[in-house]
């Protein structure tokens, strides 16, 4: 064994000094987000253990601090926490079904951030549970600069017991932490957020455009938008007109913030999540056939603000 004997003590350890609350994390995945997280646990003092499939994407958090596995399986054996960060459902259950599952210590916190489908969350929770494994969802809202700046809000899923063990890590990658229920109730608070996000977008980018074929200025449109009813976080931090918010990336032709085809990714997670409940959502349906014309016409990459291009016809 390359490692040192931790204590499994850690979680209830002073504040400070290694053997003491500092853990053996493994980290899977550390691409956009998962690097960034990452490399705050690094900050903080733990020893992260990280493997990803692709060598250019591990090398940067090795180069921050980090060491690097030669599987999951290798990252996982001998962690105090296993934390996984990666595309989609299937990659998170093949991972936990296919390494993760079987050599987690008895012991250790399992923490999935990624953005996955409630009805698989709910799965690996319970699979876990029946292992006698503590686990639970942990998606995150923010994007890239919350992950490297340690600012993400987790949206947590999983037994009490299970929380109170993932919570100080997770505070070391977030500045907000909060507990929607048992497992799978962190993806669902994550979708049904993000699905008010999308139509919202879709309702503020058609408003703009409306008003410009009105002959309303647009700055003059949010001056008294922002400040009435219509006020949004679509609206006042990711406008979708240049001008107004100069931080919005529409001020930069759309490049950087939230891809669309990741909110597209969530609109779909959301109506198939309704789908399987039963719940009627005709304004995230409407969202998401939109945004996935927006991506089939080449705006995959761009801002999920850009939309208002494809409402300008
Ligand atoms: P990413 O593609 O940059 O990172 C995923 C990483 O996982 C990649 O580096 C990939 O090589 C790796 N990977 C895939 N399968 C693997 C496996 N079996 N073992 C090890 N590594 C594997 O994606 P991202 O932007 O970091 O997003 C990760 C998750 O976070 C997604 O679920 C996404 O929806 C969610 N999310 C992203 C953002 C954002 O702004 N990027 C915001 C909130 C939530």
């Amino acid at each position: 064994m390359r490692r040192k004997a931790w204590p499994p003590s850690w979680k209830s350890g002073p504040a400070t000094g290694r053997g003491s609350n500092m853990a053996i994390i493994a980290f899977i995945g550390v691409g956009n987000m998962g690097g960034g997280m990452a490399l705050n646990l690094v900050k903080a003092g733990h020893e992260v253990w990280a493997f990803d499939l692709s060598a250019d994407t591990l090398a940067r958090v090795v180069a921050g601090g980090a060491t690097a596995a030669t599987s999951a399986a290798d990252a996982a054996a001998g962690a105090d926490v296993i934390i996984t960060m990666l595309p989609a459902g299937s990659h998170v259950r093949a991972a936990y079904e296919g390494d993760l599952f079987a050599v987690a210590q008895p012991h250790a916190i399992l923490i999935d951030c990624s953005t996955i489908d409630v009805a698989t969350a709910k799965a690996m929770g319970e699979a876990a549970a029946s292992k006698g494994l503590a686990m639970v969802d942990a998606p995150v809202s923010g994007g890239t600069a919350a992950a490297d700046g340690g600012t993400l809000t987790f949206m947590v899923g999983g037994p009490d017991a299970a929380f109170a063990t993932a919570q100080p890590i997770l505070e070391k990658m977030g500045k907000a932490v909060i507990h929607a229920g048992g497992a799978g109730m962190g993806q669902a608070a994550k979708i049904c957020n993000n699905m008010i996000l999308g139509a919202t977008m879709v309702a503020t980018a058609e408003a703009f455009v409306l008003a410009e074929k009105l002959g309303l200025e647009a700055q003059t449109f949010f001056d008294i938008s922002s400040k009435a009813s219509g006020q949004s976080w679509a609206m006042t931090s990711d406008c979708p007109v240049p001008g107004p918010v100069p931080t919005a990336p529409s001020n930069r032709d759309y490049a950087g913030g939230f891809a669309a085809a990741l909110m597209l990714k969530d609109l779909k997670l959301a109506c198939q999540a309704a789908q399987g409940a039963g719940a009627s959502v005709p304004m995230g349906a409407e969202a998401e056939a939109l945004y996935q014309l927006f991506v089939n016409n080449g705006g995959a990459a761009t801002d999920f603000s850009g939309i208002i291009r494809l409402l300008r016809g």
